[in-house]
């Protein structure tokens, strides 16, 4: 770790996923890349060396480990600052084999570059300035994602529309803050650019623009993280096929067997645009059975720490006692519930005291598969329909988040400060811890070990 600021170190390391592929790509970074790359790089054709060729163009020539062949392959020179890294960059391709990758990588290891740690190049990206930690934190996300929605969220245009946002909001408070000490250091002489009145207006309209902002977090964070769900109900009432509904294959082993569902089985699917965290269970009943019992006790845990439940009924028979006390379990749950009314295809029983308890009641057949409705209900209780994904800005992150709900209580703060008429200063200093919290949230100024945290999830390479 104590390397990794190190900036005179060369760094490289294989950039593609290890294993059988078409190519490998070989990434170095550093004041040293190109004479690295001269070394262990001989272009096919013309006397000049790779680093006099122009740059970002494709140079085609042999790989070479102390001067013997071992690949052939295509290189390119990303010159400073023009780079990911904003360093001298160098990506060789080479064939994509296991051991020929490694071979690869121990030439220009040889030819004097060392073994980048995980998510080095994206670390030196920030620290040169060519990526803020906002922009970082979202490419961690790209890595990550497994749905559509998560792509747009970490999106390149919807991370530089948040940094963006919180850059703007950041020069505001800039301004705002200089403004108020110009008023204390000459209140004679009409330095300010801004009249009291001007300036509460503005830091009025600052306050409803960050709410605003912070208000994307509900989405960001429901895209991003995803939404742990937890699926429970009498025997048979059919959790195991609307798990597999929306697993859209047969995961769980559905039988007509009471209880079979012994376990918790967990899995991470998309419903629309929103990953549920998905959880199947043995059901919440009482039972003799130490097996299921073991799947019971789980099954109520996971209701009090999950975000969402879905309740199922069999809504072609009548409610049974078991039901009852589903119903009853639930009342006053912290996570939302949506009552789910399963094998409508089978027909239509009495469900007025599911109508009655839950608020959110969705009926559909597990068998048939449709589940529409399902997602409709689940994206308005866990998203702002009006916020358009890949386009707005949108915080996702827990530590950002955190950060800026901080700045802004401090804004709400001295504006209120302000109108009562607090002394300048107070006001002026209120408004730095603000420019301080944001600061962090935008990744401006954030402690090493939160670097080091983010950029630990990193993938070597990346
Ligand atoms: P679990 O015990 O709650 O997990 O219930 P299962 O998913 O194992 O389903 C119990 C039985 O009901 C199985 O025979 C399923 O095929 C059947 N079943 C589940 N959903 C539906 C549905 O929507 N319509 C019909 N007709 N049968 C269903």
């Amino acid at each position: 770790m104590t390397t990794m600021t190190d900036f005179s170190r060369t760094i490289a390391a294989i950039a593609t996923p290890p294993g059988k592929g078409g190519v490998a790509v070989i990434r170095i970074s550093g004041a040293d890349a190109f004479r690295v790359a001269d070394k262990c790089f001989l272009p096919a054709y013309g006397e000049e060396p790779l680093s006099k060729r122009p740059p970002r163009s494709a140079v085609r020539g042999d790989i070479l480990m102390d001067g013997e062949k071992i690949d052939d392959g295509l290189a390119f020179c990303f010159p400073a600052p023009h780079s990911y890294t904003g360093e001298n960059t160098v990506e060789i391709s080479c064939h994509g084999g296991l051991l020929i990758t490694r071979t690869v990588l121990e030439a220009v290891l040889a030819a004097g570059a060392s073994l980048a740690e995980a998510g080095e190049f994206t670390r030196r990206a920030y620290l040169n300035g060519t990526l803020t930690l906002t922009e970082a934190e979202a490419i961690g996300n790209l890595l990550e994602a497994t749905n559509l929605s998560q792509i747009r969220l970490a999106s390149r245009e919807s991370r530089n529309r948040l940094s963006r946002t919180l850059a703007e909001l950041h020069d505001e408070i800039v301004l705002l803050v200089s403004t108020l000490y110009a008023n204390i250091d000459y209140p004679e002489e009409d330095l300010a650019d801004l009249t009291n009145e001007e300036l509460t207006a503005r830091l009025s309209a600052l306050s409803e623009r960050m709410e605003a902002l912070r208000k994307t977090y509900r989405t960001g964070r429901t895209i991003a993280a995803g939404v742990s769900t937890v699926i429970c109900g009498r025997p048979n009432v059919g959790k195991s096929s609307l798990y597999n509904l929306l697993c859209c294959e047969d995961v769980a082993i559905v039988t007509e067997i009471a209880g079979t569902t012994r376990d918790l089985l967990e899995r991470t699917v998309s419903l629309g645009d929103i990953p549920l965290r998905l959880c199947d269970t043995a059901g919440l009943r009482d039972t003799d059975d130490r097996v299921e019992q073991i799947g019971v006790e789980r099954t109520r845990a996971r209701i009090e720490e999950s975000e969402l439940v879905l309740a199922v009924f069999d809504s072609s028979v009548p409610l049974t006692e078991e039901d009852r006390r589903l119903i009853a379990s639930l009342r006053g749950a912290s996570a939302a519930v949506i009552a789910v009314l399963n094998k409508t295809d089978l027909g239509q029983a009495d469900m007025t005291e599911v109508y009655a308890a839950f608020p959110h009641v969705v009926s559909l057949s597990a068998k048939e598969g449709n589940s529409g409705a399902l997602a409709e209900t689940v994206a308005d209780l866990f998203t702002d329909g009006n916020i358009r994904v890949g386009q707005d800005a949108i915080l996702f992150g827990v530590r950002q988040y955190a950060a800026f709900s901080r700045a802004l209580e401090l804004v709400n703060s001295t504006l209120s400060a302000l109108r009562e008429g607090i002394p300048a200063d107070v006001a002026a200093s209120e408004l730095e811890l603000a420019l301080g919290a944001l600061s962090e949230s935008d990744g401006r100024a954030v402690s090493e070990e939160i670097v080091d945290s983010i950029f630990s999830h990193f993938c070597i390479g990346k």
